[in-house]
């Protein structure tokens, strides 16, 4: 786990993550060391697991800790690199603010839940644009 991030009771939903340190806006704040699955892995998951699956490039990949424990928002202070594998800062992030992405970017089977980020333009559900 890396010092910059911490994991703690979040207001959102459960656990979340949390700087430990200031973020300039554009710098990368979490790297995702997803863990490739087998369909029948990923079948062989309970459901709360399941949770911590995107499903991308014909694979589903499952987050380790910290990355899975980030909630989304749907005024996050990240922004989702697919490519690299990196959410960056899309503002500067004071140390103690918790990590937010936004989930309909990262392809969650299945994503269909209620939120609670409380921000303005809050879209109260999250789904993916496919389902
Ligand atoms: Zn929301």
């Amino acid at each position: 786990m890396e010092k910059s991030l911490i994991v703690k009771k979040s207001k959102i939903h459960g656990k979340g993550v949390f700087a430990n340190r200031n973020f300039k806006k554009g710098s990368i704040v979490i790297k995702y060391n997803l863990k490739p699955l087998t369909k029948k892995e990923f079948e062989n998951l309970s459901e709360s697991e399941k949770h911590f699956t995107s499903f991308e490039n014909n694979k589903y990949w499952l987050f380790p800790s910290p990355e899975r424990f980030v909630n989304h928002s749907c005024n996050p202070n990240t922004n989702p690199d697919l490519v690299n594998k990196y959410d960056i800062a899309i503002r500067d992030i004071k140390k103690g603010e918790e990590i937010t992405t936004d989930y309909r970017k990262d392809n969650v089977p299945g994503l269909d839940m209620k939120c609670n980020c409380r921000s303005k333009n809050c879209k109260l559900v999250i789904k993916n644009k496919t389902n």
